[in-house]
């Protein structure tokens, strides 16, 4: 972390796990468990169901509402889809864009990642884009080409004004979910070669100012190390976002003096 200059941010994402009815016991628990989270912007993407639950009950306890997907159009005839107008309107902060599983489970492609980070930024939106690479990426040592062509792609007319409000998250496919985490060296490495595009892109001032987060494993035991290197500026936490006690010890870990 490096509070200096960027904002550390703690985002859950529950994937599509939960109730609605599960939301308000779980907002009581992180009152208790991490009352005093004001160093990090905290953030949990619930599915677009459980929406307006989560913001009645995140309310009090400083967390906000993300999404976990949008459409790229503002509107019009796509069954099925919620756009960022949509999501906006039911006072969600955060989207996140491009995550592993809605690119291998649904096709997603840089180009369509690109054009949500847009419809997302159009509508006050603030975008969590990740990026990764895979195993087999990585034993060929392709990972920073790989990372780099994410975020080119993801960033592509993006303006300077605009990258201040998008957070990146460097989440290595091979450690979402698995329990295996990179190292702290490892996903430094990464956070550190995201930074340096966005300095390619927008220069040195801007790119100091955007968060770039870690996901992939992150839990109540690692977060300390991880975020104690100063290129990684938080986390994206799946399945130990979804126990508030994991989550707390987290939160709590980026709170620190
Ligand atoms: C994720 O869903 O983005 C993620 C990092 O999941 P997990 O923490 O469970 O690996």
């Amino acid at each position: 972390m490096n509070r200096k200059y960027r904002r550390t941010v703690i985002a859950g994402n529950w994937k599509m796990n939960l109730l609605a009815s599960d939301i308000k016991a779980f907002a009581e628990d992180m009152k208790k468990l991490a009352p005093r989270a004001k160093k990090c912007d905290t953030v949990i993407c619930v599915p677009h169901v459980m929406i307006p639950a989560a913001a009645k009950a995140f309310k009090d306890i400083r967390v906000c509402v993300g999404a976990q997907n949008l459409n790229e159009n503002p509107s019009g005839a796509y069954t099925g889809e919620v756009s960022a107008a949509q999501l906006r309107d039911l006072g969600v902060e955060y989207v996140i864009i491009g995550h592993s599983e809605r690119r291998q489970y649904y096709g997603e492609t840089n180009i369509l990642v690109n054009k949500k980070v847009h419809a997302a930024l159009e509508s006050g939106l603030r975008p969590i884009v990740c990026v990764g690479e895979s195993l087999a990426e990585r034993e060929l040592d392709i990972t920073n080409e790989r990372i780099t062509l994410q975020v080119k792609t993801a960033l592509a007319n993006v303006s300077a004004s605009e990258i201040r409000r998008v957070v990146i998250a460097y989440e290595p496919i091979w450690a979402i979910g698995t329990g295996k985490t990179a190292t702290t060296e490892q996903a430094g490495e990464v956070c550190a070669v995201i930074r340096s595009v966005v300095r390619s892109l927008y220069g040195a001032r801007t790119a100091r100012s955007v968060s770039i987060l870690y996901g992939g494993s992150m839990n109540e035991k690692n977060a300390s190390s991880l975020l104690s290197h100063p290129d990684i500026d938080g986390g994206l936490i799946g399945g130990a976002s979804l126990v508030p006690e994991k989550f707390a010890t987290i939160i709590n870990a980026a709170n620190i003096e």
